[in-house]
């Protein structure tokens, strides 16, 4: 029993000794890991690699979730010369902002002129140090690069056609030139935009932009090219135009019950279920809302056209048929004498016999071939270059989208799917997202002189 006691306390004095040592070595060693920590800080910077203009202003985070942000240097090189743009100390306690998680917000100026920055290549360096006692007390090193090129020179922009009449509803073509490619140039008409493309000419340098002045466009509407390259710089230049105003016809649909009945049970599936709807009520969904709806999912391929002129001389109009409405008809739907709505009218609607072979109007590729809403099924054609032919109603669709057509081919044949009365075919034409007159691109003299005479005459002073 002796024996036992003497050997007990022998070993509770070895525990206290363990836990002496534990309590001076544990707090220093916590020290000591605390302060050799081996994370680096992090960069948090919203700069790309690329082209910059005159002015930029580039901000971020750095972040250090152990010892904290202690040194931040930023700056640029450019033909061997350093710049430095940010160079900032941080006290080891203001580094450790606890409740922010470490993080430290910068932000720097590059401007050009008054850092004396030519233009052309340049290299961005930036390198942050954390409180760390690694590297003998240098602490651990982020470090970033970001190559750039500083361009402060707007592109210089040349209109080459000269004359440009333009009718409300209808179309023209602008060809320019740019010293420099640039990401986005185009035709503006008001607020609306048209994309120019290069590749029709064999000078890569020289755009044509078809653009389009909507039916509710006038005089007062402002036409330019526009060009902005990858730095921002902008290059803006107005052309020769005159607009030529023209009026709309005014036409009153009466709307019976008898047609509702017929029609509006096609279009229930686009309804929602929840909602008690009168017929009325339902014609209004489909008249406003589908109509919208149906537009845009027709007008939104614009951005995807082929950079080709497919098509050749005049467009085709359906044969044989009578014209039953224009475009923009100012549309009055009346419904037991009242109005119940207005609509204009973005096509022209052909009759000929029943279920008539429409033939493609100009050669192109099938965009789309589907049921769309209020047009019933639609086949929808890209001539390239934003240039489309657009078909509607039809009882029969010949072909898919991605299909090569020429002028001719049958796509289809007329009918009275979605919102029509009877059987005929909606035709319309549409530049990038806006719907044209098509009258202008049945007439071959039309063409000749907005379009074509124009693409001739630039390619035999450029080439
Ligand atoms: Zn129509």
């Amino acid at each position: 029993m002796r024996f036992k006691r003497k050997d007990k306390g022998k070993k509770f004095k070895l525990i206290l000794i363990i836990l002496l040592c534990l309590a001076v070595i544990g707090p220093g060693g916590w020290f000591l890991w605390t302060k050799y920590e081996g994370g680096a800080p992090k960069i948090n910077l919203d700069l790309k690699a690329g082209v910059l203009g005159a002015v930029t202003e580039v901000s971020g985070t750095i972040k250090d979730n152990r010892s904290g942000i202690r040194k931040i240097w930023a700056g640029l090189i450019q033909e061997g010369c350093e710049t430095v743009l940010l160079e900032k100390t941080i006290d080891a306690n203001k580094g450790q902002v606890a409740d922010a998680g470490n993080i430290v917000p910068f932000s720097i100026t590059i401007n050009t002129k008054e850092l004396e920055l030519s233009d052309g290549e340049a290299v961005f360096r930036m390198a942050v140090w954390d409180h760390s006692w690694r590297n003998w007390l240098k602490g651990n090193v982020a470090y970033l690069e970001k190559e750039l090129v500083f361009d402060t020179e707007a592109p210089r922009l040349t209109v080459l056609t000269s004359q440009h009449n333009i009718s409300q509803g209808g179309a023209g073509i602008v060809v320019y030139r740019l010293s420099e490619s640039c990401e986005k140039n185009g035709v503006y008409v008001g607020e609306d935009f048209f994309p120019g493309y290069s590749g029709y000419f064999d000078d890569t340098s020289v755009y044509l932009s078809l653009f389009a002045l909507r039916y509710d466009q006038g005089k007062g509407t402002e036409l330019y090219v526009k060009a902005v390259d990858a730095a921002g710089n902008t290059a803006r230049s107005g052309f020769y135009h005159y607009i030529r105003e023209r009026g709309f016809k005014t036409d009153v649909i009466p709307i019976s019950d008898q047609f509702l009945e017929w029609k509006m049970p096609e279009f229930v599936s686009s309804m929602d279920p929840s909602k008690d709807m009168s017929l009325v009520e339902q014609f209004l969904y489909v008249n406003q809302t589908l109509r919208q709806k149906n537009n845009q999912a027709i007008l939104e391929n614009g951005q995807k056209s082929e950079k080709e002129f497919f098509w050749h001389g005049a467009f085709g109009r359906l044969p044989n048929s009578a014209r039953r409405a224009s475009f923009a008809d100012h549309r009055v739907y009346k419904y037991n004498g009242e109005t119940i709505d207005r609509a204009v009218h973005m096509g022209i609607d052909l009759a000929s016999i029943r279920h008539a072979d429409i033939p493609a109007a100009n050669a192109g590729k099938v965009a789309f071939a589907r049921e769309t809403g209020i047009y019933g099924n639609t086949v929808l054609i890209d001539h390239g270059y934003g240039l489309f032919s657009v078909y509607s109603h039809l009882s029969r669709i010949n072909v898919n989208a991605g299909d090569m057509v020429v002028k001719g081919d049958t796509i289809g044949n007329t009918g009275s799917t979605g919102l029509a009365a009877g059987d005929h075919l909606h035709f319309g034409m549409i530049i990038d997202h806006v719907y044209v007159d098509p009258v202008e691109w049945w007439d071959s003299n039309w063409i000749e002189h907005n379009i074509t005479s124009k693409l001739e005459n630039i390619k035999s002073i450029i080439n």
